[in-house]
C-alpha cells in the first residue's frame, strides 16, 4: 500500500493504516461503522489525513462521490433496502466529532425508524456513546461484516 499522510491519534488513520476497510478507490476507503446506527451504516473516508471537505480538491470531491456509489452497490447485495442517508458533518459546529472527513452512508427501509429523519439524534447518540461498549459491535462481528462486504468487490 502507498503512504499517506496520516495523525497518529486520528482513529481513521489508524483504521486504514490497520487496513480495516471492506473497499478502496486510489485515494479512497470504505469502513464498517464499528457502531453502526442501522444494518450497513459505513463511512467513505480519505486516504490522506483530510480535515475538511473544502481541503479535498475538486478531484478528490468527485473520486469520493463516485466510490461512494460503488460501495452503494456493494451494500445492496448484503443489506436490503430502499434509499440511503449521505451525510457529512464538516465542522465542529456541524458535529464533525473526528477531524478527518467521513461521508457517512446509511441504508434506510420503509419504517426503520419511527420517522425518517431520526437517524440523526441515532448518530448523534452512538457518537457520545463510542467511549463505552453499549452500541458497538464486537471485535468478531465487526471483522466478520468487513470480510463479507470485501469478498463482493
Ligand atoms: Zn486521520
Amino acid at each position: 500500500m502507498l503512504k499517506h499522510q496520516n495523525n497518529k491519534k486520528c482513529p481513521f488513520c489508524k483504521a486504514i493504516l490497520s487496513e480495516n476497510f471492506f473497499c478502496q478507490s486510489n485515494n479512497f476507503v470504505a469502513i464498517y461503522n464499528i457502531a453502526p446506527i442501522l444494518p450497513g451504516h459505513c463511512m467513505i473516508i480519505p486516504k490522506n489525513h483530510t480535515q475538511r471537505v473544502l481541503d479535498l480538491s475538486d478531484d478528490r470531491l468527485s473520486e469520493m462521490m463516485i466510490f461512494s456509489r460503488k460501495v452503494i452497490e456493494i451494500l445492496n447485495k448484503v443489506f436490503p433496502n430502499d434509499g440511503f442517508n449521505w451525510t457529512i458533518q464538516d465542522g465542529e459546529s456541524a458535529g464533525q466529532t473526528v477531524q478527518h472527513v467521513h461521508l457517512h452512508i446509511i441504508p434506510r427501509i420503509s419504517k426503520d425508524l419511527a420517522e425518517p429523519g431520526d437517524w440523526y439524534p441515532k448518530l448523534v447518540e452512538s457518537k457520545s456513546q463510542e467511549s463505552n461498549n453499549r452500541t458497538k459491535l464486537s471485535e468478531e462481528d465487526y471483522l466478520k461484516i468487513t470480510k463479507t462486504l470485501k469478498s463482493i468487490n
